[in-house]
Order: C-alpha cells, then structure tokens, then sequence
C-alpha cells in the first residue's frame, strides 16, 4: 500500500470535476462512528471516501471483492470446527453456499464463464490455505468485531478543535479482526487473511495503518497480549508475521489521530490520482479519470506481447 501511495497526487479539482468549491461544513464533521477501512479510504483518496461512505453511492459489484468475501466467510465457517474435522471438502462446501446464497454478489459477474472463473480462482485460494497453513490451531477468536471509544480528541468540523476528546467525543472507532490465536506464552497473534495484494516485506506492513489499529484496538477493548500481527496471503500461500514496538503502535495512533481530525475537518474532500484508480468503483464519472486510467490493474498488461 506504501508503494502505491507512493505514487499518488493530489488535485486542484473537487467533486464532480469542478474547482474547489468548499461545501458550508465539513461531511464528515457529525460522524460518530469511523472504521479502519473508512481511515484507509480517506487516505487513499478523500473523494472516493465521500462518495462512498457519505453519499453512500453504489458501485458496481465487484467480482474480485466478491471473491475476497465469499472467501473470509468460508475460512470463517472452516476455522470454527475442530481441528479434526477439518477437511478441504468443507472449505468447497461453504464456499458454493455462501456463493450461491449471495444474489446480489453474482450479479457482478458477465456471463456463468466469467463466474466459473471467479469461483475456480476463490477455490484454488482455500486449498492453498489448507495446504499452506496450520490446521491444528483452536483459534481465541474467529472474525471478531471491535467497537472502540476513540480516546483522543476529535476537531469539530469548523475547524475550531473543540470537537471534544476522550469519552466525551463519542467517536467510536470499528473494526473487524479476521482470526486471534493464542501464543503458548499468553500472548495472541492477530492473522488477517487477504487474497489480493500482500505487502512485499515486513517492513511494508509494519508501515500498514490496519496493522496498527488493530494492533492497538484487540489490546484496549479485548485486553490480549499482542505480540504479532500475521498477514496471511492466499494467492501464492505466503505468511508474513510483524512485530510492533510501543513506538510503533504510537506512530500509528498519531497517523490515525491525523487523519480522523482531516476526515472531521474537510470541507472538500478532493480526488488523489494513484495506482489504485483501477479498481475505484467510481473511476466512470472521476473528473480525474483521464490521469486515473493512466494506471492499468496489471503493469504487464501495459505492454503488448507482439
Ligand atoms: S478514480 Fe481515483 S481519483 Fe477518482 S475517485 Fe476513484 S480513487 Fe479517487
């Protein structure tokens, strides 16, 4: 994620592809809830967030998020039974159920071609987990869902700071942890599951907002010992475990802190051209989208093969 934020910019045009025309208060000045995926997408691109989490606009569905959900949700299923009945006929099993009960999901899909392809890719996904990984942990949690009273203090939205802090900001802070083990130790690793883009070294993802937050968040609201955060990658089974130090979790803290005043406080939230367009629901009407299709999902695909 560091690489692609790397290559982003910022523009001089706000929503709708007009000059910056500040609304009267900022929209995201009266929200009392944020998600960790709500901060990545603020960072990522503030006009994205709006459209997405303010306007509520739909997007069309995506086969790739799809396959990514259907897979959490079997992965879910598999890792609740116990280690002895754990057979990869159960992760297929779940797999089409969850599929096949998902209409709305399905309707992303061009044709049962393009579909069957989606579904072989999200089958290969879970028998590389249930080759690559280790099958005989009891997990301490299994998709968790964390509400956390935001304990710093939140800008009002005309800029003035006094938004209030602590529990009197009434910010609450949400996020949903794939799975938590115990260590033999007492102490528990979070593993966040992902089958698309896996951070290329350690050092990428200690650099990763989520990592932090849930780090933080599975401390203060379950009380656990975090020693490890592991990002399990499906495509090509990879485990990629980081450890915070206290200065890390703190870096991460005052980043999230940063970026909850800039959601509070924008009156214009503003597109950010970077790698990432390509898969932006909204890239069709992007005043951008002209600099946004100047990247391609795929590099290789960018040069011709003949
Ligand atoms: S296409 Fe890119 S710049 Fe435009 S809204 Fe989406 S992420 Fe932002």
């Amino acid at each position: 994620m560091e690489e692609v934020l790397s290559t982003e910019r910022e523009t001089g045009r706000g929503i709708g592809g007009a000059q910056p025309s500040a609304l009267a208060e900022a929209p995201g000045s009266k929200l009392k809830r944020l998600s960790v995926s709500q901060l990545k997408a603020y960072e990522n691109c503030p006009r994205q967030w709006y459209l997405r989490y303010i306007r509520n606009l739909p997007t069309p569905p995506s086969p790739d998020g799809f396959v990514g959900q259907m897979v959490h949700h079997a992965l879910r299923d598999f890792m609740l039974l116990p280690p002895g009945q754990r057979k990869p006929e159960y992760l297929h099993e779940r797999l089409r159920e969850h599929w096949r009960n998902d209409h709305k999901g399905r309707k992303g899909f061009a044709d049962p071609g393009h579909e069957a392809s989606f579904g072989r890719r999200a089958m290969d996904l879970l028998d590389n987990f249930y080759a690559g990984s280790d099958l005989g942990v009891v997990p301490k949690e299994v998709e968790k869902f964390l509400d956390w009273s935001w304990p710093f203090p939140v800008p009002a939205g005309d800029g003035s700071g006094n938004g209030g802090g602590g529990g009197g900001s009434g910010l609450i802070m949400a996020g949903k942890i794939d799975r938590i083990d115990e260590r033999p130790d007492g102490t528990v690793e979070i593993v966040d599951y992902k089958t698309g883009h896996v951070p290329p070294s350690d050092e990428y993802a200690r650099r990763d907002l989520q990592v932090g937050l849930y780090w933080s968040m599975v401390q203060e609201v379950l009380g656990y010992r975090v020693a490890s955060f592991k990002l399990l990658g499906l495509a090509e089974y990879r485990e990629l475990a980081v450890e915070l130090s206290p200065e890390d979790v703190q870096s991460h803290l005052h980043r999230a802190a940063d970026v909850v005043a800039r959601i509070r406080t924008d009156v214009n939230p503003q597109p950010r051209v970077s790698a990432l367009c390509p898969w932006c629901g909204y890239l069709a009407d992007c005043p951008e989208r002209e600099a946004a299709e100047g990247f391609t999902k795929d590099k290789s695909l960018a040069e011709l093969p003949f």
